[in-house]
């Protein structure tokens, strides 16, 4: 580890956006170190945050430096992603990247890279509704869009698979060694923090410790597979591999764009066709998807799908037949967090865990989208606190850890001391949920005060002109913490 913190350049720092948060308040463990995790960090980081990225691996280990990593419009070249409700969010993600992705590949220090991509099909694409639709959505979000059979000729793409219709545009490609080594540098110049270590076991079972460990006030869950036992979840392995060979115009003409046909949903193949520039110098061929495979010492020697996902490549463009293969680093093997539901981004209910795990054949293409995502909730979740703590002139200056009634009534700490309180107030156990509590009469006013939390119990007191709800109603809620920290609830 500290081996590769030294080889990382320190950059010139970058601005940070304060959101004016106490310095308590503003720690964050982030958990995982791929892609989604530096993101995360770093976008926390530029908004003021203090950050501490745990984990078991890093950069150049992770899956995120396998990655092709091809920014596309989803669901991806690789399949595997059927949930409607989820495809929505990917695209809001995946816009949000390319704005950013294209913005760094001003930077040659980044490694992004904006080149055309072309996407081939065996039939026209006005005659197979799916990829219409994709291809309407993605014309109006890209550069450089271009619909026209002609492509196929025009890329010297092999007359005799009989493909029938193309399209193009520009898009970002990222060289990940490089580009993980600058999140890296990045993150740090935003004063983060690494910690080599690996988490077994129920993140929210060891949540308290960690947190005060750490002293953080929230935890972000990037850890991919990892959140199998993370977050106890049905994260599967989807194993994939990158054949890597030279491109540097010597045995080949060099190759400049990439080229893709899609893996095509239940059709019982695994393969698909990958091919793209990585860096100057690399030409990545891919791929192949296999569910549930897990071994990661698979290559042209021992595997099958490797070598016909090769031949199958060189088949296609013919212009390959004499590429040289990468004598160091014939082949990358990586498994892709592949979540049925998709990414899961999202707090844990009744904790201080943002998920941001799950991002299966598209985890660089969603990574500033569902960074900025995961970094608002933090900051929904953090400002809630603070927001009690900066209005109400004492009452509740120790009010540290709930943010809503319904966490304090599911905290386990906490659980044992304010329980009658609750009990007693809103009737046990309270029926559907709090907002639901109590429905009328003397309950409905209380329920005025109670809905949301804290929360409203401050808009209401400022509505009202400022301290309408008297300390000693806020006294008689008070709960005391095995730590020292104390709880107030007001009730009327
Ligand atoms: C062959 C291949 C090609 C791909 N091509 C593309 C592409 O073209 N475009 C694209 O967008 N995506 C692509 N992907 C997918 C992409 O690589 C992943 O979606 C992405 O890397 C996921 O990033 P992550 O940060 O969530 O996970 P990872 O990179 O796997 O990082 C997980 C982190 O969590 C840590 N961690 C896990 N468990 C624990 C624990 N218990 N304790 C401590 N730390 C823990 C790990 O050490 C690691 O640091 C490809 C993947 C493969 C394999």
């Amino acid at each position: 580890m500290d081996q590769i913190l030294k080889q990382i350049p320190r950059t010139p720092r970058l601005a940070h956006a304060p959101v004016g948060v106490s310095s308590r308040s503003r720690t964050v463990l982030v958990v995982g170190a791929g892609v989604s995790g530096l993101t995360t960090a770093l976008c926390l980081g530029r908004r003021g945050f203090t950050t501490v990225v745990l984990a078991d691996r890093f950069s150049p280990h992770v899956t995120s430096n396998v990655a092709g990593a091809l920014w596309e419009w989803p669901p991806a070249v690789c399949g595997h992603q059927f949930d409607q409700a989820s495809l929505e969010r990917s695209k809001a993600w995946c816009e949000t990247s390319y704005a950013i992705f294209s913005e760094l590949s001003l930077d040659p220090a980044t490694g992004v890279h904006l080149r055309p991509v072309t996407f081939y099909f065996s039939q026209p694409i006005g005659e197979t509704p799916r990829a219409l639709s994709k291809m309407e959505e993605l014309r109006v979000r890209v550069a450089n869009f271009r619909h026209d059979r002609a492509l196929i000729a025009e890329n010297e793409i092999n007359p005799a698979l009989g493909l029938r219709d193309a399209y193009s545009y520009l898009a970002p490609m990222v060289d990940t060694d490089t580009y993980m080594h600058w999140l890296m540098s990045q993150a740090l110049d935003v004063g983060c923090r690494f910690v080599e270590r690996k988490i077994t076991g129920a993140l929210r079972e060891q949540e308290a410790d960690l947190r005060r460990e750490f002293d953080a006030r929230t935890i972000v869950n990037c850890s991919g597979l990892g959140a199998a036992e993370l977050a106890e979840d049905e994260v599967r392995p989807l194993r994939g591999a990158l054949v890597r060979v030279r491109n540097d115009g010597r045995t080949t003409p060099r190759i400049t764009q990439a080229h893709c046909i899609s893996h095509t949903a239940g059709d019982g193949e695994e393969g698909f066709i990958f091919i793209l520039p990585r860096g100057d110098e690399r030409l990545v061929l891919g791929g192949f998807a296999e569910l549930n495979q897990s071994g990661l010492d698979i290559g042209l020697h021992n595997h099958e799908p490797v070598r016909a996902m090769y031949r199958r490549c060189v088949e296609f463009l013919p212009a390959l037949q004499h590429a040289v293969i990468d004598a160091d680093e014939p082949v990358r093997v990586g498994l892709r967090p592949f979540r049925k539901a998709n990414v899961r981004l999202e707090q844990e209910p009744n904790t201080r865990i943002i998920h941001n795990y799950g991002h299966g054949g598209s985890g660089v293409s969603f990574s500033w989208g569902t960074s900025l995502e995961a970094t608002e909730l933090v900051e929904a979740l953090v400002a809630a606190g603070i927001r009690i703590r900066q209005r109400t002139r004492g009452w509740l200056k120790r009010y540290e850890t709930c943010s809503t009634i319904r966490e304090l009534l599911t905290w386990p700490e906490n659980t044992r001391s304010s329980r009658p309180v609750i009990d007693r107030w809103l009737g046990n156990p309270p029926p559907r949920g709090i907002s639901d509590a109590v429905a009328t009469g003397r309950r409905a006013r209380r329920q005025t005060v109670l809905r949301g939390g804290v929360q409203d119990i401050l808009s209401r007191s400022n509505a009202d002109g400022g301290d309408t709800l008297p300390e000693s109603t806020m006294r008689r809620y008070k709960t005391t913490r095995p730590n020292g920290l104390v709880d107030y609830v007001a009730v009327e």
